[in-house]
């Protein structure tokens, strides 16, 4: 058990899988309009992942029906594709996705706009991926988890904006989800970060309180006092320098 560390190798196909879900959410990001419904989005990214020789990660993960997770506004995440959730002008769009190439996975999570969208919300998206990006600038070989928490835990402060405090981060690879679960908040974590791990850093930052529910279908999870919620991911490499990004286009 414990953190694994991985190989060359195995960087090299997590590579291959975060390429493939960079190539989706360059597709959510031209589908996104009004109109669109969630499950149209979800048989795009469907047809891409296969298209590149991957398996959608998210299918059949505890019994989840869909590929990718789709979560609009006040949901947070988990949100499950579907024919009656019609998006339209003034929406943020949180897409999450998942490819699994040759058994190792990708995995990364970006919220968009649908039109034009409040001045509140444009400062929501804005922080969120914000406070990922500030997160990744402290992950490296030596320094603390701890360091990168709070460096995500600073911006949404800043920002006065809630936390979620039940849903993080975590270990990537042959697994979705591996050691160790990562805070986007201060916890006096002790680990210390060692070139060749691989970790999803994910804030999920809400424009009122940090409290979140999950709804009736087991998946959903919304903010309790319904307002909105942005998630920003990535799946990354810790090096002996600048972390290196895997979810991206090669
Ligand atoms: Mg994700
Ligand atoms: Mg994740």
């Amino acid at each position: 058990m414990g953190i694994k560390k991985k190989s060359k190798y195995q960087i090299e196909l997590m590579k291959q899988a975060g390429n493939v879900v960079a190539l989706v959410h360059q597709a959510m990001k031209e589908s996104i309009k009004e109109g669109v419904t969630t499950k149209e989005l979800d048989t795009i990214a469907n047809k891409i992942i296969k298209a590149n020789r991957c398996d959608p990660t998210f299918l059949g993960y505890n019994g989840f029906p869909a590929s990718i997770c789709v979560s609009v506004n006040e949901q947070v995440v988990h949100g499950i594709p579907s024919d009656d959730v019609i998006i339209k002008n003034g929406d943020i769009v949180s897409v999450d996705v998942g490819a699994t190439y040759r058994g190792f996975v990708g995995d990364s999570a970006w919220t968009y706009p649908c039109g034009e969208i409040s001045d509140e919300c444009k400062m929501l998206l804005k922080a969120t991926e914000d406070a990922l990006f500030q997160g990744l600038s402290r992950a490296t070989a030596g320094a603390g988890l701890e360091d990168v928490a709070g460096a995500i835990e600073d911006v949404a402060r800043w920002n006065n904006l809630g936390i979620v405090r039940q849903y993080g981060g975590h270990g990537v690879g042959k697994d979705m989800h591996e050691e160790p679960f990562i805070y986007n908040y201060r916890t006096n974590s002790k680990i210390i970060l060692e070139a060749g791990m691989t970790l999803a850093i994910e804030p999920m930052l809400n424009l009122g309180c940090d409290d979140v529910v999950q709804l009736d279908d087991n998946w959903t999870v919304i903010t309790k006092d319904k307002r909105p919620s942005a998630h920003f991911e990535h799946s990354v490499l810790i090096t002996d320098g600048e972390v290196e990004i895997l979810t991206k286009l090669l």
